[in-house]
């Protein structure tokens, strides 16, 4: 395979590729720019689009003239001047936009062979193509599910053997989260290692519940790379967010709790958009990073994980809904009351519940969690925090279930439009700040 070397920053990073086809847009996260070919490109179009004959692609300059990509060359040119409009954006304090590229179909090979012929329009799998695309190309004809069309695009698997192993950046409640190095991709991960004695049979029922990480694709949600087993192990990388998560920083000021908030209420909304509900929302796992995105991380997409992990370790989430806590049914309502909780405890800096101590992580017997069912809901005191925010948490934290904001109430709320500015640049110097205050704190 040609590989593309020197695109600018590009090996460290990600970048999400719009493809424009008639029938709407296909996004899709390319996790290894530079290993990206035109080859590649080309064949995962035409699993979007496998009623036409895609040759070639364009895309839109600064001053909107379409610029046509047919070789490798011609691709690097488009990365490259897309590297530096990402830049540009970033400068800007914006969140850079998609690099979209607009398919050129020509005639379907029935329409122009007027003899009836049957016209083979496979490219020639001895190219250089990886085991992946070649799968792909076999069954070209077949719509591809945007999980396969993910794997296309980022050029294969992560394997445990291209992995160097950091430090250690938390152990929770399942495993334990180190940083990491992929070799191959030239780039930074998060590695969370979780010991399973469980069946190959389940292992395998893990991976394929797995599979669905894959289809994620928004900017509040951690990007998915891969998890594979070694032994008794399971290794889940995700992408590295410099910043960690929200439950060790110090009280965080209202504005910058709105923007997070924001970040969250959207990650929530895409999630539920893919019939998933998060089960885990709290401040350990909302993540930030210097250029100041927030990312939720650890959402319960495998029942049998989620149960694997259940027998290790006893114990009832604080986070979790009153409903949650008595044992009864739970739905979207449940992730919304964890929204309430957590952004209280950020503004507060405590645990709403005084009686409740959380000593070590968020795991308590069920008995000292039983004041969250029984007693009235704590309130923010006014004052301190804005009536939109205290009304924000107040309608988050209604013990009847249906009496919190659905879905589109939540992104409607006063406090929500408020801070729903784009403006990223606010979590960013909050959280190179804060970095900079334990960097002088800790001096390595
Ligand atoms: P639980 O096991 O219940 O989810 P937890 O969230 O505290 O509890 P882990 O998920 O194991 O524990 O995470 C441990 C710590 O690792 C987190 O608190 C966070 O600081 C860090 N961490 C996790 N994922 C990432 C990531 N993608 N980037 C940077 N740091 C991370
Ligand atoms: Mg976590």
């Amino acid at each position: 395979m040609l590989i593309l070397n020197n695109i600018c920053e590009m090996d460290s990073e990600a970048i999400v590729i719009r493809i424009k086809t008639p029938l709407g847009d296909m996004d899709s996260s390319v996790d290894y720019p530079s290993l990206l070919n035109f080859n590649d490109l080309l064949v995962a179009i035409r699993d979007v689009m496998p009623e036409a004959t895609v040759t070639a692609f364009e895309y839109e300059d600064e001053v909107g003239d379409r610029i046509t990509v047919r070789s490798d060359e011609e691709l690097k040119a488009m990365l490259s001047y897309y590297c530096n409009t990402m830049n540009e954006q970033r400068m800007n304090g914006l969140l850079p936009d998609p690099l979209q590229i607009f398919p050129r179909a020509g005639k379907t090979p029935g329409i122009r062979n007027i003899h009836g012929l049957k016209v083979n329009t496979r490219p020639n799998p001895a190219n250089d193509c990886t085991n992946a695309v070649q799968d792909s190309i076999a069954n070209n004809s077949l719509k591809k599910s945007s999980a396969e069309l993910k794997r296309i695009l980022t050029n294969g698997q992560i394997n445990a053997q291209d992995i160097l192993y950091q430090e250690q950046l938390g152990h929770g409640n399942g495993g334990t989260v180190y940083k990491a190095y992929h070799v191959l991709g030239k780039r930074v991960l998060a590695v969370k290692v979780i010991p399973l004695d469980i069946t190959v049979e389940l292992q395998k029922q893990i991976m394929s519940e797995l599979e669905i990480l894959y289809k994620c694709d928004s900017p509040y949600i951690i990007t998915f790379f891969s998890a594979f087993f070694v032994e008794n192990r399971i290794s889940i990388c995700t992408e590295f967010m410099d910043g960690g998560s929200l439950d060790v920083y110090k009280r965080i000021p209202e504005h910058v709790l709105g923007r997070i908030a924001v970040a969250v209420v959207k990650g929530l909304t895409y999630l539920w958009s893919l019939k998933i509900l998060h089960r885990d929302v709290k401040p350990s796992n909302m993540l930030v990073n210097t250029r100041g995105q927030v990312k939720l991380c650890d959402f319960g997409v495998s029942t049998q994980l989620v149960n694997s992990i259940a027998k290790t370790y006893v114990g009832t989430n604080a986070y979790m809904a009153p409903e949650r806590i008595s044992g009864e049914q739970y739905g979207i309502h449940a992730d919304v009351w964890s929204v309430g909780i957590s952004f209280m405890e950020l503004a507060l800096d405590m645990f709403p519940y005084p009686q409740i101590q959380k000593n070590q992580g968020s795991l308590m017997p069920l008995q000292l969690l039983q004041c969250i069912v029984d007693e009235d809901p704590p309130v923010l005191p006014v004052g301190q925090f804005s009536e939109k925010f205290v009304h924000f948490i107040t309608q988050c934290m209604r013990r009847n279930p249906k009496e919190r904001p659905a879905p589109n109430n939540l992104m409607d709320h006063s406090f929500i439009t408020q801070y729903n500015d784009g403006n990223a640049e606010v979590v960013s110097m909050w959280v190179c700040r804060c970095l900079e205050e334990r960097r002088a704190q800790h001096p390595q």
